[in-house]
């Protein structure tokens, strides 16, 4: 079975869940290799599977979809730089409707997207998701690399690492009489989830973090095939993000949505958004929006994250004097028994 799942939760009149799967039939099923020599032959598959089942246009543009709280944003992850993988991905998740598509801040990245996108609507005239750019101002767990050096590794480890990664990043053969390890990680496909670090029982592995050059970023948006950008910070030193909001100059007039990513810092969150509003302000030309994580990258590093973000926006809920722009959480699963808020938010499917 092929399935693609995708919910919304509104708050507000009442808890909406939504839930599409679409089963397609044993006899229309395709193989997506993710393999660069069959990427044509991926293609043309999906072509005639779409051509088969049918998928209807959709037209409703990402701004009116966010605006009524049904907006559905494939993460490609803001570290993961697979190009193949990810123009596959885009071109299903185009013909799926999600309305946006992040990916990383890289110009080979975005490039793979966009082929993705326009290979999809030269399937079925859909209406072109936006392409959102991630970065930061800061050391975040968004942006790191997981790195080892296989030849540190003993012989017999049973190689954990290996197992645990939902990337396939990690490709380990042994070779010569004593076993020794080869390969590594293969970095491209590294998003820096974590799962790999603890696991480790030699305690190999280490985060690799950087920081989005703002320059490179600027040039990037430059292009006229990115329409968002989402800025993590870590909602405590606004200078950082004056920073790289500075940085980037004038390169963001051509946007269209501007999301600012921040966790849950306490009582000072809401004067932290403010300041960071004060500083967009006088160079916002577009819609803007708060994502809000109880806890950033919960949905790869442990239990108890549903229950922050509830806490999150039930604080939120309370403040009096958020700043301009729609506020989002992240991260929190459905089922899970949520209040009644104002608040919207998208649970997404995260590759
Ligand atoms: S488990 Fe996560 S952090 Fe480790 S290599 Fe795989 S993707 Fe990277
Ligand atoms: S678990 Fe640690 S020691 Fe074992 S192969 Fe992986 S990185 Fe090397």
């Amino acid at each position: 079975m092929t399935s693609i799942c995708f919910s919304s939760l509104s708050f507000g009149m009442a808890v909406l869940s939504f839930s599409c799967n679409s089963t397609i039939p044993p006899q229309h099923q395709v193989n997506v290799n993710h393999s660069s020599n069959n990427n044509r032959k991926c293609h043309q598959n999906v072509k005639s599977l779409i051509k088969t089942i049918g998928v209807p246009s959709i037209a409703t543009p990402p701004q009116e979809s966010l605006q009524r709280g049904n907006w559905v944003k494939l993460i490609c992850g803001a570290s993961f730089e697979d190009v193949v993988d990810i123009r596959n991905l885009s071109l299903v998740y185009t013909l799926a409707g999600v309305d946006c598509i992040d990916c990383a801040a890289d110009a080979s990245v975005v490039s793979a997207v966009n082929e993705g996108i326009e290979a999809a609507r030269e399937i079925v005239p859909i209406r072109r998701p936006w392409v959102m750019i991630s970065v930061n101002d800061d050391e975040d767990l968004h942006f790191r690399k997981a790195e080892f050096d296989p030849e540190d590794c003993p012989h017999d480890c049973s190689r954990p690492c290996e197992f645990v990664c939902p990337a396939n990043a990690i490709q380990l053969h042994s070779t010569g009489t004593l076993g020794e390890l080869e390969g590594g990680i293969v970095t491209e496909r590294c998003y820096g989830c974590g799962r790999c670090f603890p696991v480790c029982p030699y305690d190999q592995i280490r985060a690799v973090m950087y920081i989005r050059d703002a320059t490179a970023t600027a040039e990037l948006l430059h292009r006229n095939d990115v329409d968002a950008i989402e800025i993590h910070t870590n909602g405590r030193q606004t200078d950082l993000f004056k920073g790289l909001w500075d940085g980037l100059g004038d390169s963001t007039k051509h946007l269209r949505l501007v999301a600012v990513s921040l966790p849950d810092v306490g009582d000072t969150v809401i004067s932290s958004m403010n300041n960071i509003y004060s500083i967009m302000e006088p160079h916002l030309c577009c819609f803007n929006l708060w994502q809000l994580d109880g806890r950033p990258m919960s949905g790869d590093i442990g239990r108890g994250a549903t229950r922050e973000s509830i806490a999150f926006a039930h604080r939120l809920a309370a403040a009096k004097d958020t700043p301009h722009g729609e506020l989002r959480l992240w991260r929190i699963k459905s089922k899970c028994g949520i209040p009644l808020l104002r608040f919207k938010f998208s649970v997404i499917e995260i590759v």
